[in-house]
């Protein structure tokens, strides 16, 4: 198996909070891990170091093979890592994010056209084919206020997934969907999973947790206390914290 992502000793700060605290993790080709942890543990953060959209100061993250670039590396050419890393990772987060103004077509498109330099043709049949997967091709003009969060939601995966990411994070994606919108968004992550999709996801649904996932992270004050098969963390974890929280979501 090859890595897709190796977090050796990373260390986050914001000012003087500790954020993650030497984060040892790899993420293999195709495999799915999901993080867990209390909130404010740090879940959000690890994920967002992946892409970039955080940084951090010590350690070393590769995602790809390319090295990201630490806080004192971003401001001396560590731009060019990062742009390779963006382009190879998709992100879908509790709030869909989509552009409010552009159809659902154009949301899926313009990035392929615009970063990958697809034609106007080719990016929207593209679109149009995510849109079928996702099950929402008949809302393809339709703009994101028309669409409920599990529909927009979907749009963002799909969007997501037009920029033929190696690895997809996901942040607590059904978070902010009312309860019975929930499913709809799991299945389409389910069914990428089942593709072969290497995925990092955060959510409290330990359920599809138990389920999805290849290996299960718990995360607490920003240090992984325990990285286990789905199996084992929810049934017999090993660690104290572990226990507790569990005790508390299931
Ligand atoms: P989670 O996603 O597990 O809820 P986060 O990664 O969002 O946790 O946050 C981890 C810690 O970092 C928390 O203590 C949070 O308050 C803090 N934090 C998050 N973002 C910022 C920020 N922009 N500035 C300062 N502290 C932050
Ligand atoms: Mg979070």
């Amino acid at each position: 198996m090859s890595t897709i992502v190796e977090m050796t000793g990373v260390n986050k700060f914001y000012g003087s909070l500790q954020v993650l605290k030497d984060v040892d993790l790899s993420v293999e080709k195709g495999e799915v891990m999901v993080v867990i942890g209390p909130s404010g543990s740090g879940k959000s953060t690890l994920i967002r170091c992946v892409n970039g959209l955080e940084v951090y100061q010590q350690g070393e993250i590769t995602v790809d093979g390319y090295q990201m670039p630490r806080e004192e590396d971003r401001k001396i050419g560590g731009e060019k890592e990062l742009a390779a890393i963006r382009k190879g990772v998709g992100m879908v987060f509790q709030q869909f994010n989509l552009f409010p103004h552009k159809t659902v077509l154009e949301n899926i498109s313009l990035a392929p056209m615009r970063v990958r330099r697809k034609s106007k043709a080719e990016a929207e049949a593209n679109a149009l084919r995510l849109l079928d997967r996702v099950g929402l091709k008949a809302h393809a003009a339709k703009y994101p206020a028309q669409l409920s969060g599990g529909q927009q939601q979907r749009v963002a995966i799909a969007r997501a997934l037009a920029m033929e990411p190696h690895i997809m994070l996901f942040d607590e994606p059904t978070s902010a969907l009312d309860p019975e919108m929930v499913g709809e968004v799991l299945d389409v992550m389910r069914e990428l999973a089942a593709e072969g999709m290497t995925m990092m996801i955060v959510t409290h649904e330990m359920g599809f947790a138990r389920e999805v996932a290849d290996r299960v992270v718990y995360i607490d004050q920003g240090a992984i206390l325990e990285v286990a098969k789905p199996a084992q963390i929810f049934d017999a974890p090993q660690n104290e914290r572990t226990r507790t929280f569990l005790s508390r979501v299931l």
